[in-house]
């Protein structure tokens, strides 16, 4: 759809879904603050893998690990010395761009393929030299020398600002599994192969041309990591490419909107990764990323923390640093997903409708109660309190009816409960389907029922 992205962050901010960070001070490049209607959905779309991934999954427990981390973790996790992206500043507008990002960009645009992962600095220079790639912002050729700029976000622990006290707000949530494996497996009497799950809030000093809520300095993910013994660990990366590809699809993704994509250049620890791409408004970008991370991290903090990370088989008495298997996707970027791949306009009785059509299990409000006329209010909050024990709902009794049911379809609410005068007589209510915009009529006592088959995942 032409200016997909335009007309989705003109509909967060006008429906309460997402708005511009520090909105009143003139924003804040790449952050964003989510309204009522946007928690809801972003709050449902971490339930809904939560009960994927760790309530439906065999042997995982859940973690949720502190955001500021011992220092030493990030030296042992690689990050300190090479978590960075290559930068170039525009000498006249001043604006950062990353260099892989602006060929990325060219390449899509004029239709090349190029393996912009494999490629070193020197060779990025040259290309944008030798296709006079231009600054996004303001358009002219004018650049600094590509610099790398490591992404994590500094701060200092107590009142002398001195490099003793440095710490990093965490870029990324995994580092928080590794290092409590030995708690869990201890503490929960957990047998490899287990996982750990987590969702938590990660931070990277990106710069990004845009794209709303895709590239974001503040984010969540939501991770699994897999631990298990050298030799099965194909299988298991095998199998969560798997799950991670289902999971999108039960929230209702097409699956031609979405491929693999393996990584040709690998991360030294990784023996293979690759990411699920999403066909988004600007083309295809990662979603989510699966990683063979082999025993590099928990290697790494043995080594680094002094304490042995070795698992001992029960069973067999065999003695090893366990692989790794991680699944990582942005609960962000994903809610960007689900809204690209949800937003619809259609023609009704000669008038525009726009509607999300989200799964029923991420819509913001399940139900809407809505009074045919102001008089039927009490009876309405009435049937409103009856289903808010079990459901998100929300109660409207102003403007018309057809207006009220537009409002609702624009946020995605799945059903739009109808109170009218037969109501008061019978017990009985009109139920209307967002998708289908069909209605039926059902007892009230019936509701409940369902709607339980409806909504959940
Ligand atoms: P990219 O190549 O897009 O920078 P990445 O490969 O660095 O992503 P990972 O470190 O593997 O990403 O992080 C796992 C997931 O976290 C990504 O697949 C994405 O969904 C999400 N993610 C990473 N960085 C950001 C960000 N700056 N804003 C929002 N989500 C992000």
């Amino acid at each position: 759809m032409e200016n997909l992205m335009d007309k989705l962050v003109a509909l967060c901010k006008t429906r309460g879904i997402i708005f511009p960070g520090s909105d009143i001070y003139g924003g804040m490049g790449n952050t964003w603050d989510y309204g009522p209607i946007g928690v809801e959905i972003k709050n449902n779309i971490k339930r809904a893998w939560w009960k994927q991934f760790v309530q439906c999954a065999p042997n995982t427990f859940g973690v949720d690990a502190a955001i500021l981390m011992n220092s030493r973790v990030w030296e042992a996790s690689g990050h300190v010395s090479s978590f960075s992206d290559p930068k170039m500043d525009c000498k006249v507008c001043k604006s950062r761009s990353r260099a892989d990002e602006l060929i990325e960009e060219f390449c899509e645009k004029n239709d090349l393929s190029m393996d912009v992962e494999g490629m070193s600095n020197e060779s990025m220079q040259d290309f944008i030299n030798a296709h006079q790639i231009k600054c996004p912002k303001c358009g002219n050729f004018s650049w600094t020398p590509i610099r790398q700029f490591n992404l994590m976000f500094e701060t200092s622990r107590g009142v002398t600002d001195d490099n003793q006290n440095k710490i990093y707000l965490r870029p990324e949530t995994a580092q928080g599994e590794y290092v409590n494996f030995l708690n869990i497996q201890r503490s929960m009497r957990a047998k490899v192969p287990f996982g750990i799950a987590q969702i938590g809030k990660a931070f990277r000093n990106e710069v990004t041309p845009g794209n709303f809520i895709f590239r974001t300095i503040e984010f969540e993910q939501m991770e699994h990591q897999w631990f298990c013994k050298e030799g099965t660990d194909m299988d298991y990366y095998n199998e969560f490419k798997q799950k991670a590809f289902d999971f999108l699809l039960s929230l209702g993704f097409k699956a031609e909107h979405l491929r693999f994509h393996d990584h040709e250049k690998l991360a030294h620890y990784a023996k293979c990764a690759c990411d699920i791409q999403y066909l988004y408004p600007m083309g295809w970008s990662e979603l989510n990323g699966i990683h063979n991370r082999t025993n590099f991290d928990l290697s790494a903090h043995e080594k680094f923390s002094g304490k042995s990370m070795s698992y001992l088989d029960p069973f067999t008495g065999e003695r090893y640093v366990p692989y790794v298997i991680e699944y990582s996707i942005g609960a962000d970027r994903l809610m960007l997903a689900v809204l690209c791949e949800a937003y619809d306009e259609e023609i009704v009785d000669g008038e525009t409708r726009v509607v999300l059509h989200l799964h029923p299990s991420i819509a913001p409000y399940k139900v809407a109660v809505l009074p045919l006329q102001k008089n039927l209010s009490s009876k309405a909050q009435e049937v409103k309190d009856m289903l808010s024990r079990d459901f998100m709902c929300v109660y409207d009794d102003a403007g018309s009816i057809g207006k009220r049911y537009r409002r609702y379809d624009e946020i995605g609410v799945p059903y739009c409960i109808t109170i009218d005068f037969d109501t008061l007589e019978d017990d009985t209510v009109t139920i209307r389907d967002r998708d289908t915009m069909q209605q039926i009529r059902l007892k009230i006592s019936e509701l409940k029922n369902y709607l339980s088959d409806k909504v959940n995942l």
